[in-house]
């Protein structure tokens, strides 16, 4: 009716309320991390120095300890064994830093165990990149030529990202329910010293959780988006 409306697409408030959703999901972790970055452990043990303790007493012995730059960017590599403790965390004695450091010893022994989610996420990590760069343009190009059938293949072609979003849940919660049981087991961290790494980590299995609704959100756009291609034929 008003030449506005073509321009407007209203769908487009379920990617604004994804971003909201994330962006609040991480100033929680940044928040929290902060907070519990100025409790230092009683032992007085850095993050590297309990990173290596865990993996020695795991067994495992070929996963070296690397810095990485940046905030919060850790990770453990499988490809090249090793772990990764940001500028944040390397060198740290807060109980922050050791929940973090602790978390990626948790992704190290579920590679040396084979765990099975972790196999799965990697596998499904391809397909989700293409599900990612193909599944909007397909989309598009089925409501250009007027093809639900073309429309409903870039949905199709997304769901692996959300196949790829929902599997690293178990991979993060199973992280860091591994490190907080170590870090609670081996004295490592008193009680009350657990609970402030927990808060942490509890934090950042969160921002998981908000990006798997974020793109349950885009699936239901694409599928609104679908759907009006539909009625237009
Ligand atoms: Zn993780």
């Amino acid at each position: 009716m008003y030449p506005f409306m073509y321009y407007f697409d209203p769908t487009y408030i379920l990617v604004i309320i994804g971003a909201i959703i994330c962006a609040i999901a991480s100033a929680r972790v940044h928040i929290t991390y902060s907070r519990y970055d100025r409790v230092h452990n009683r032992r007085g043990v850095t993050a590297e120095q309990v990173a290596d303790m865990i993996l020695r007493s795991a067994g495992i012995m070929d996963v070296r300890i690397m810095r990485v730059n940046g905030n919060l960017t850790d990770n453990y590599n499988p490809s090249n064994r090793t772990l990764n403790l940001s500028d944040a965390v390397m060198g740290k004695t807060s109980v922050a830093a050791i929940g973090v450091a602790a978390h990626e010893c948790g992704h190290a022994i579920q590679d040396q165990q084979n765990y099975g989610p972790l196999r799965l996420r990697a596998i499904s990590v391809p397909l989700a990149n293409i599900g990612s760069y193909l599944s909007w343009p397909i989309l598009i190009l089925g409501v250009i030529l007027g093809s639900p059938k073309l429309a409903n293949i870039g949905i199709i072609v997304f769901l692996f990202v959300i196949a790829f979003e929902l599997i690293t849940l178990p991979v993060e919660f199973n992280a860091s329910h591994r490190a907080l049981k170590i870090l609670s087991e081996s004295q490592i961290l008193e009680r009350d010293e657990v609970k402030k790494a927990r808060s942490v980590l509890a934090a950042a299995a969160m921002t998981y959780v908000a990006a798997l609704f974020s793109a349950f959100l885009q699936l239901f756009r694409m599928i609104l988006i679908a759907g009006s291609a539909d009625r237009d034929d």
